[in-house]
């Protein structure tokens, strides 16, 4: 299936934060650090699915982290990150992955450049690792004094991804196991495999402590946000019933909606204003209602899809605002449901999720009672590099 899996390992427990959050469920930009690694690795075209190493007991965090992702089922972690990573590998076996990219969690600003450097470098190499070049002088200290100048030449300072086709690398871990090796590429070197060592970056760092936090937070703060708002309008027509569905939510009334999926003209208009935010078509090109596969669907896929596509993208759905146009049945009773509901879907708090109401006081198709109107808008914050790649620039 997949050509290339990236494998996160986020299954530390952050201790030398100290106490609270572990690191890489901390906030960061306000998105958790994990979240943000995953969105990279996504968004690159080169990666065909993500998978997610966690711990245990780390599954509520885990969940709301990646909420509204679309990624792998998540591998329990093990003891030690070595382990973690071949309990990954094992689970992603199944799905008989050409070659792998592992990525350390805390990791969260990696860029597409250095991605695209690991991958195309497997081209020629069974492994390739992500590092940059050691330009200070390294000391050797003894007793708070320099005990001598080592020699820096060609010495560098790994990073992640390290990537590796995948039979390799899975062999190589299986033979390690118990061993204490400090990355993958020592797990690949211990098994006799070359290597290659390609660019990272110096932004490219790992969160370990306070001040690594607030710098990969300045870095952030110096990338520009594009926003993007899209609209979407649908209609349904009454039929025989006695529920409709509305935002998510069975509301019960005197008559049905017409429709091939579940009807649900308040999901399917906010779909599509989500589609909008990101130019990629509407709802009909996705799920086209000649295809039975729909037939009577849930429209919260629809519109789950809707938001993976903008997190393939790097960004997230950041506000939705939804009007139900009917005379009855009234909405008022249902609306915190439907807000629920919607936030779920996104996994938006709710307090991004807006759902408002009106008649139109008895005029037009509404007004007769004959079906209900639903339009969004949707407001979308993209990555400017996203976008400008977009755009062709
Ligand atoms: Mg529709």
């Amino acid at each position: 299936m997949t050509g290339t899996i990236a494998l996160v390992v986020a299954a530390g427990t952050g201790e030398r934060f100290g106490g609270g959050l572990p690191k890489q469920y901390r906030a960061l930009a306000g998105r958790p650090i994990l979240r943000h690694a995953v969105q990279r690795l996504m968004a690159h075209a080169a990666i065909g699915a993500v998978c997610v190493v966690r711990r245990p007991e780390h599954r509520a965090l885990y969940e709301q982290s990646v909420a509204g992702l679309h990624l792998l089922p998540a591998v329990d972690g093990g003891a030690t990150r070595q382990d973690s990573v071949l309990r990954g590998l094992e689970a992603i076996a199944a799905q008989a992955p050409e070659r792998v990219l592992i990525h350390d969690a805390a990791r969260p600003l990696v860029d597409a450049a250095t991605i695209g450097r690991v991958t195309a470098a497997l081209d020629a190499q069974v492994g390739a690792i992500a590092a940059v070049p050691v330009t200070d002088t390294l000391k050797r200290e003894s007793e708070g004094a320099i005990a001598g100048t080592l020699d820096r030449a060609g010495l560098w300072r790994a990073q992640t991804p390290q990537g590796f086709r995948f039979a390799e690398i899975l062999a190589a871990h299986r033979v390690a196991a118990g061993r204490a090796l400090t990355d993958d590429a020592a797990v690949a070197e211990a098994a006799g495999h070359a290597v290659a060592l390609v660019l990272g970056s110096e932004d490219n760092l790992k969160v370990t402590t306070e001040d690594d936090l607030a710098r990969a937070g300045k870095l952030l703060a110096g990338v520009a946000t594009e926003w993007r708002t899209g609209s979407g309008y649908d209609v349904h027509r009454f039929t025989a019933g006695d529920a409709v569905m509305l935002c998510g939510v069975r509301v019960p009334h005197s008559h049905g909606l017409e429709g091939h999926s579940d009807a649900d003209v308040g999901l399917h208009a906010l779909t599509d204003a989500v589609l909008g935010a990101i130019g990629a078509g509407d709802i009909g090109q996705h799920f086209p209602p000649s295809d039975p596969r729909w037939r009577g669907a849930s429209s919260a896929q629809f519109l789950a899809h809707a938001a993976s596509l903008v997190a393939a993208r790097g960004g997230r759905v950041a506000h939705v605002d939804v009007t139900l146009i009917c005379e009855r049945p009234k909405i008022g009773p249902h609306r915190q449901a439907m807000t629920d509901r919607i936030a779920e879907i996104l996994g938006l708090e709710k307090d991004r999720v807006s759902i408002k109401a009106t008649t139109t006081e008895g005029l037009g198709f509404t007004g007769r009672g004959e079906g209900i109107a639903g339009q969004a808008v949707a407001t979308v914050a993209l990555p400017a590099g996203v976008a400008q790649r977009e755009a062709g620039a």
